[in-house]
């Protein structure tokens, strides 16, 4: 069997479940793993129990340094829901089976062996070659790289980085891409405040319910829409794809002329969105509420600001009662498409299936990307590429029930990681 099958069922084998987290059991398997290999390895951990592991293989210091970014921590899995044991990490019909096999202890263990590969060979590039394996990215309480990136910049800092995000295969038009994911929205939630006066629920009449002021809001928030943008992520996935760029205005019916897949990737990226997802009014049921609020899950295009959703939402909303209170914001951070990491993952792409293209996306989610560009402007790419499972599976495996990932992908996965090293690093 080959070695990262091996080290991805060790890897599943271990219950990493965020909470509690428990990642030092990963960072300890992936040392012993690395330094008999002979790369430089590090804990760092701000609590004992949840470290993080770096390790590397250190350059000759004239060339760009790249980071193999993973996280080792997984959300939780209902056994009873599963078909096999999600801490099994069982080998069936070529796939591997577990919580962690998609999401993204499959990467993991390709960038250790990457490493481990590149580390026996006794290669050493111009710039450093980093592991990055985080604990603590499905919930972000601040164990993983977000901590990483203040604490210890200096183990994590690297020009170019490699994470997850996107890598699936999809036909466009008559075109086969490759995603890779250069940027992502950020989260810019807002609350939307209601006063009335509370009273008891027996005489409405001389109260003034919050809850039904609200609800003529929450319908003009439920009909939210924006003239449709170009960013210029999606300007150059139709110009890789489809070879041309249509107008905004046409961008939406021309991808999904393309296929209903393109429509799905491109739709969330011509404008911010809305959605009113939570509402909160009286505690008690004989009480008329005095103060309503919603909390508007809003998300906004890379280059847009907290204050542009806030325009839009006074736009939407009209003038009224009401107070709208911004609330922590998140991500929406994005790399320059080009350069030698862009470079790197066109030519693999082309060398495994003649053809294709690779094609940049923007994700709607959020990935220790973020951190990376945040603090070092790092240019960071989710790209584990991926062909062997349909991505519509894959999609609806990712924090489910029967996760699980092809042998051939892990493969394919491997040999992208050992030809970024080796381009990249120089
Ligand atoms: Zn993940």
């Amino acid at each position: 069997m080959s070695e990262v099958v091996e080290l991805l069922q060790q890897l599943i084998r271990l219950d990493t479940t965020n909470p509690p987290g428990n990642e030092t059991a990963a960072a300890e398997l992936l040392r012993g793993y690395l330094e008999a290999a002979g790369a430089e390895c590090e804990l760092y951990a701000r609590v004992p129990e949840r470290a993080n592991l770096v390790a590397r293989i250190r350059g000759t210091g004239d060339g760009p340094s790249l980071a193999l970014l993973s996280h080792t921590d997984v959300v939780l899995a209902d056994a009873s829901e599963w078909q096999r044991d999600p801490f099994g990490g069982e080998l069936v019909d070529d796939e591997v089976w577990g919580r962690g096999a998609l999401d993204m202890k499959c990467e993991v263990a390709a960038s250790a062996v990457a490493m481990a590969t590149l580390a026996r060979e006794g290669w050493r590039g111009a710039g450093d070659l980093v592991l990055v394996a985080a604990a603590d990215e499905e919930v972000g309480d601040g164990f993983g790289l977000e901590w990483l990136v203040e604490a210890h910049p200096d183990a994590v800092r690297t020009e170019y980085s490699v994470n997850e995000g996107a890598g699936d295969r999809v036909v466009i038009g008559d075109r086969v891409a490759y995603l890779c994911a250069v940027g992502e929205k950020m989260t810019s939630p807002f609350l939307l405040r209601v006063r009335g006066r509370s009273g008891h629920a027996s005489m409405p009449s001389i109260a003034d319910n919050a809850l039904v002021k609200a609800a003529p809001l929450i319908e003009r928030l439920g009909r939210f829409t924006v003239e449709p943008q170009l960013v210029p992520e999606v300007e150059a996935f139709f110009r890789v794809t489809l070879g041309r760029v249509p107008s905004a205005a046409e961008a939406l019916a021309t991808a999904k002329a393309a296929s209903p897949l393109a429509g799905e990737l491109v739709e969330p990226l011509l404008g911010m969105t809305v959605s009113p997802t939570k509402a909160r009014a009286s505690e008690k049921r004989n009480v008329v509420p005095a103060v309503c609020e919603i909390e508007i899950d809003v998300r906004l295009l890379p280059g847009q600001s907290p204050a542009d959703a806030e325009a839009a939402l006074r736009a939407c909303l009209g003038a009224g009662d009401y107070e709208l209170v911004p609330l922590p914001r998140h991500g929406g951070t994005r790399s320059e498409i080009g350069g030698p990491l862009w470079a790197a993952g066109e030519s693999f792409v082309a060398a495994e299936e003649p053809g294709a293209v690779l094609a940049p996306i923007c994700v709607a989610g959020f990935t220790d990307s973020h951190w990376v560009r945040d603090a070092f402007g790092t240019v960071a790419y989710g790209f584990f590429p991926a062909r062997t499972m349909e991505p519509e599976l894959a999609a609806r495996l990712i924090h489910s029930a029967d996760e699980r990932v092809p042998v051939a992908d892990v493969e394919l996965g491997l040999r992208w990681l050992l030809h970024a090293a080796r381009t990249v690093c120089g």
